[in-house]
């Protein structure tokens, strides 16, 4: 049997940080700017942050919330106010002090002297504390509650090992901020975001995650309780791809968000935040993506359908686009995944097998080639992009009638965004280790000669405070974290892996981006 020959360099299983380079590089979704840690996104990379973007919109709109705008600079002021969420971000905050330069007599510009802001800017790293103080404005009687606010915007976070789209120090997100009358209302906020993220996920990013709540370690700095989303890559290390947070009364008590109650007291809201961010297009690469480039997902794909004319530069070449145009609209006319079928027919010049290669790295969900014996027949030639190979060792391309690729286009579509699914649910489940009852047999299962270990799931009895210091101490010493507690795992039963005393819940320990 000869050996397939794929589209990429460099395979996922000999260097799968090199590999996930080359996918963004070949897909054409982004390249370095020249400016540490900020990208330059290209169309096909951000067309799938507008697919993302929109699907999300929607969800945050049905549950009630609005989206608002607010500024990217924030007053150092506002962030001193409230003592852990500064110390938390103060390592990685952007700060602008002046706003002028003049020349230093040697042909350069410096930062004038006299133009320094009196107050130094943040460039917003979040924007609780900036929200916080609209809200404090926004917020007088319990009637006004809750509040329900969103933000789409860009965020810095000087981060100092950064890698395009998983960790960048400029990335794109949504920011969701809520206020509340009290505890219960302002939880039921934050479980819903995280069932918002998780259902998210699974469905238009077909990515498995485990909705759960983070370590006391691992809370967003400020807040009361974190949970997030975590996703398995194919190298078998965690993604957090979203988190929500519980944030008490701090930040109330902080900007001075306060309601009269109906009995006419003055009380401090209770507020949440939640985000996710063009990381998630990191975890679509390296949960779906292969050794001949990216498959999106067809939710989130730009175009589901390309249509490759194999142009031949002569007289035929008119009536072959006629024939290809004809296909495209007749399916652009019909939906699938609950929208109109999102197609594309490739008329730029070039080789067809060249541009059939293109579209296979960049993952375009369904690509069709048409030759003008194809058109002269009725016929089409159908490659499924998560199905790309035959027996042979070939491209698996079917021919077909027209008319019968027109009735089996959009079925086709909805079975690549279940299959993908179903293929990274089948490979996380399946490398999840739950047999690991000691801290040795941790330390062998990490060390032993597996090149992609995966996670554990333990049981513990959640310890606090200084003990968990020790346990977080141990698992960084194996080069492991505490990625969070399912929430809708099955109830722990045991011993305590790290104590010894009665486990409590279960956790799931991984390296982690
Ligand atoms: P946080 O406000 O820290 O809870 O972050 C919200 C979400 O933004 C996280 O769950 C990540 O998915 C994402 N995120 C955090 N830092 C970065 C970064 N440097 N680059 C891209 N995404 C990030």
């Amino acid at each position: 049997m000869s050996a397939i020959r794929h589209a990429l360099s460099t395979k996922r299983e000999d260097d799968f940080a090199q590999w996930y380079q080359e996918v963004i590089a070949e897909a054409e979704m982004a390249e370095e700017s020249g400016v540490r840690g900020c990208m330059v996104i290209k169309p096909w990379g951000y067309g799938i942050w507008e697919r993302i973007q929109r699907l999300m919109d929607e969800r945050i709109k049905a549950a009630g919330v609005e989206n608002c705008y607010f500024p990217l600079f924030i007053p150092l002021s506002y962030f001193a106010k409230e003592a852990e969420h500064v110390e938390g971000f103060a390592k990685e905050m952007a700060v602008v002090t002046h706003h002028r330069l003049i020349g230093d007599g040697k042909g350069g510009l410096v930062p004038d002297p006299e133009a320094k802001l009196e107050e130094p800017l943040i460039v917003r790293p979040t924007s609780e504390t900036v929200i916080g103080a609209a809200m404090a404005r926004w917020v007088q009687s319990w009637r006004d509650l809750p509040l329900l606010t969103n933000q789409w915007a860009n965020v810095v976070r000087w981060e100092m090992r950064t890698r395009m789209f998983l960790r960048t120090s400029e990335f794109l997100w949504q920011e969701g901020h809520t206020a509340h009358a009290d505890r219960e209302d302002a939880m039921a906020e934050t479980l819903r975001a995280l069932e918002m993220y998780r259902e998210f996920a699974e469905g238009p990013l077909a990515m498995p995650v485990i909705a759960g709540e983070k370590p006391e370690n691992e809370r967003f700095p400020g807040a009361v309780a974190t949970y997030s989303i975590e996703a398995m890559m194919q190298d078998g290390k965690a993604l957090q791809a979203g988190t929500s947070h519980y944030l008490g009364t701090g930040f109330a008590h902080a900007a001075g968000i306060q309601y009269q109650d109906k009995e006419g007291t003055q009380q401090y809201c209770h507020t949440t935040s939640w985000g996710t961010s063009t990381r998630m297009i990191g975890g679509v690469i390296m949960v779906h993506g292969d050794d001949d480039g990216l498959r999106v997902p067809p939710q989130i794909a730009p175009q589901q359908i390309v249509i490759l004319p194999m142009l031949r530069d002569d007289d035929g070449d008119a009536a072959l686009l006629a024939y290809c145009e004809d296909i495209r609209r007749s399916l652009a006319a019909q939906s699938a995944l609950g929208e109109p079928l999102r197609v594309l027919l490739d008329k730029r010049p070039g080789k067809a097998t060249q541009k059939r290669w293109a579209w296979v790295k960049k993952g375009a969900p369904l690509i069709l080639e048409i030759g003008g014996r194809d058109a002269a027949a009725g016929q089409v030639s159908l490659l499924r992009r998560d199905r790309l190979w035959n027996a042979a060792a070939k491209p698996d391309f079917r021919a077909m009638p027209k008319d019968e690729f027109l009735g089996i286009a959009a079925g086709e579509i909805e079975d690549i965004q279940v299959s993908l699914h179903a293929e990274a649910r089948a490979r996380r489940d399946a490398n999840i280790t739950r047999d690991v009852t000691s801290i040795d047999a941790l330390a062998t299962f990490f060390s032993e000669d597996k090149r992609y270990p995966g996670w554990v799931e333990l049981c513990w009895a959640r310890p606090t405070g200084a003990e968990l210091e020790g346990v977080i101490k141990t698992l960084k010493e194996l080069k492991l974290t505490i990625r969070n507690t399912a929430t809708d795992a099955a109830p722990a039963s045991g011993a305590c892996v790290f104590t010894g005393r009665p486990a409590v819940e279960r956790i799931y320990v991984a390296r982690a981006y």
